[in-house]
């Protein structure tokens, strides 16, 4: 599955998506910006455990939904001690795979 977003990402790396930029910091104090371009073609990742968590939309006679998410765990090594920085991916692996499979309409446009 790692694999199949590593190369999702390099095919789509110009989606509006992946321009994103996400802050992580080390606990020496080291904070860098990367892009998620970066992050997910570089394989900086793993994936976590399969969690069931209720859906934040709640249809119409419906008490609660459960859907499966499945998190995105950063892990990318800090330049300046050497030690794994480690976050949490913003989105999850389920809407990380549909964004990057829809193209933005109009991407030229903030090219
Ligand atoms: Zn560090």
């Amino acid at each position: 599955m790692k694999d199949t977003l590593v190369s999702l990402s390099k095919k789509n790396r110009d989606n509006i998506f992946l321009k994103n930029k996400l802050k992580i910091r080390c606990k020496c104090g080291h904070s860098e910006k990367i892009t998620y371009y970066e992050l997910l073609s570089g394989g900086e990742f793993s994936i976590g455990e399969n969690t069931q968590t209720i859906s934040p939309f709640i249809s119409e006679g419906v008490i609660e939904e459960t859907i499966s998410i499945t998190p995105i765990n950063l892990a990318r090594k800090c330049p300046v001690c050497g030690e794994d920085i480690t976050a949490m991916f913003p989105l999850s692996l389920q809407d990380t795979i549909s964004l990057l499979m829809s193209q933005p309409p109009d991407s030229q446009m903030y090219g």
